[in-house]
């Protein structure tokens, strides 16, 4: 059912030339499950004459060819979403419906940078005089190295290749050796719809090895990476070093704030849903739950009555609404956090406890009244832990969302639109969700700014990420 994981390099999968293997484990029973292909330098040097072979093939494919062959990518995303999202959950613990769901929403997204493809318009500049013609035309920046992570490891990796194969470039991708089987199926159904070959590779390996590889090496371009602040900005740095663009899509610690004047049950419930799907592991979860004075008791008192409704387990078994944490290190951070919260004098409002000893599963966590020297106030929690405090005046909210170097999603919940402008003025964040979880839409922009990244992961502005701009000035001889 779990496949052995190789790698895909000009156009054909196959093993690592020197035959190393990664295990890969189940979270839900810390069994392993297969393995994965570890690439070497052999391997990427390969990986690198592909993408610059598949370069110069795919950059002269018509836009509209391109579109095509995207299209294609979508249909077989949805003919094999069931089998994907098998592997998904089988190796991220994820339940098998959000795992579809991720798989479909990948689809959608590949569908729709199709549509991108023919419009990546440049544009004409009036000239001063007559007879120039003054041009700027848009070119794809050249192969991509692309790294994602395990958390959305099929949607993260499917939109990093299909946003740079819709502007014309080549791909070199690393997904999470931890999750590689669903992604290495996306990388297949753009190989089986026609993708040349060279266009799209795929490798694993040591994580560092591979980004000090390819990030310097003249045939990369461009470099997108999702996954921790602190790689990203080490990837940031080399690849400025090596005067290479990056989109960098980074951690955040996502304020929520709650006004009093809203329904406080169907909020706590809502915040419920979207605080611990996928079990918090994601990097718009709403972690910093921001109340203020009025509704604060009740608040907490309806959060934690819904949080203990939250299902937990095996992402296969039906009804699970939580599986685990994806590997031990989120569960020993989960445990690390709460321990120093409560030391700091947080209050466990629910959950705090690794539930059994097989499978990283710990309970839907509250903490109440957290002091702001807390960790888990200033370090992203990534997990299944939400942090609720109290303020009085709009200006306290707003000083708390901005407090953290952070910058990616925010949210706030209040029936006042004087109340509701003001935040969006004012709060520091790449996205801003208001009375909703209106976020990771493909048609909208995905991206932080201060340390939770630079430029966006979808929307329009993604593909001009990869796209030179180059202007043309032309005299009639
Ligand atoms: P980590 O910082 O070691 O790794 C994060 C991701 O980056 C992983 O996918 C990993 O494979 C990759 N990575 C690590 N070092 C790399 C390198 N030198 N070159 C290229 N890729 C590298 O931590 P982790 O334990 O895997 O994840 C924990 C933290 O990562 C979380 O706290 C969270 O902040 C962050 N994270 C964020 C996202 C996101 O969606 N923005 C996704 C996953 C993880």
């Amino acid at each position: 059912m779990y496949p052995e994981v190789q790698l895909f390099i000009d156009g054909t999968w196959r093993p690592a030339r020197s035959g190393k293997r990664i295990p890969v484990i189940n979270p839900s029973t810390e069994e392993e499950i297969g393995s994965v292909a570890h690439a070497g330098i052999e391997d990427l040097d390969e990986a690198l004459a592909a993408a610059d072979k598949g370069f110069k093939i795919w950059r002269k494919t018509s836009a509209y060819e391109r579109a095509k062959v995207l299209r294609k990518v979508a249909d077989l995303l949805r003919q094999r979403a069931d089998s994907i999202a098998m592997m998904l959950s089988l190796e991220n613990g994820k339940p098998l419906d959000l795992a579809k769901m991720d798989t479909l929403q990948t689809a959608d997204a590949v569908e729709w940078f199709a549509g991108e493809c023919s419009r990546a318009y440049g544009r004409v500049i009036p000239a001063r005089a007559d007879g120039i013609y003054q041009l700027v035309v848009k070119e794809p920046v050249g192969p991509v190295a692309a790294f994602g992570p395990w958390n959305v490891p099929v949607n993260t990796i499917g939109k990093k290749i299909c946003v740079a194969l819709a502007a014309g470039c080549s791909v070199i991708a690393k997904s999470a050796e931890e999750t590689p089987a669903s992604a290495a199926e996306v990388v297949r159904a753009f190989g089986d719809a026609g993708v040349p070959a060279g266009a799209v590779n795929l490798v694993f390996g040591i994580p560092s090895q591979i980004s000090e590889y390819l990030i310097p090496h003249p045939v990369i371009r461009k470099v997108s990476f999702t996954g921790s602040t602190v790689v990203g900005k080490q990837l940031a740095a080399l690849a400025g070093k090596h005067m290479k663009r990056v989109t960098m899509e980074l951690g955040g610690h996502s304020p929520c704030i709650v006004f009093d004047d809203i329904d406080v049950d169907a909020i706590a419930k809502m915040l419920t849903l979207t605080k611990f799907r996928n079990t918090g592991q994601g990097c718009i979860t709403p972690t910093r739950v921001i109340v203020q004075d009025k509704i604060y008791d009740q608040f907490l008192e309806r959060y934690v009555a819904h949080a203990k409704q939250v299902k937990v387990g095996d992402g296969l078994v039906p009804g699970s609404f939580m599986g685990p944490l994806a590997n031990p290190r989120r569960l020993t951070a989960m445990e690390g956090f709460v321990a120093d919260a409560v030391q700091h004098g947080a209050t466990i409002a629910t959950g705090g406890k690794r539930i059994g000893n097989k499978g990283y599963y710990y309970e839907p966590t509250i903490l109440s009244n957290v002091p702001k020297t807390a960790r888990c106030m200033n370090e992203e929690p990534f997990g299944p832990l939400a942090l609720v405090n109290r303020f009085t005046e709009f200006e306290e909210a707003i000083e708390e969302a901005n407090r953290l170097p952070y910058g990616l999603a925010a949210y706030a919940y209040t029936r006042s639109n004087k109340r509701a402008t003001a935040v969006a003025a004012q709060v520091e964040a790449g996205m801003v969700s208001i009375n909703h979880h209106g976020l990771a839409l493909v048609e909208t922009p995905f991206g932080g700014v201060k340390d939770s990244g630079i430029g966006s992961e979808s929307g329009i502005e993604a593909m001009d990420a990869y796209m030179n701009h180059k202007f043309v000035t032309q005299a009639s001889a």
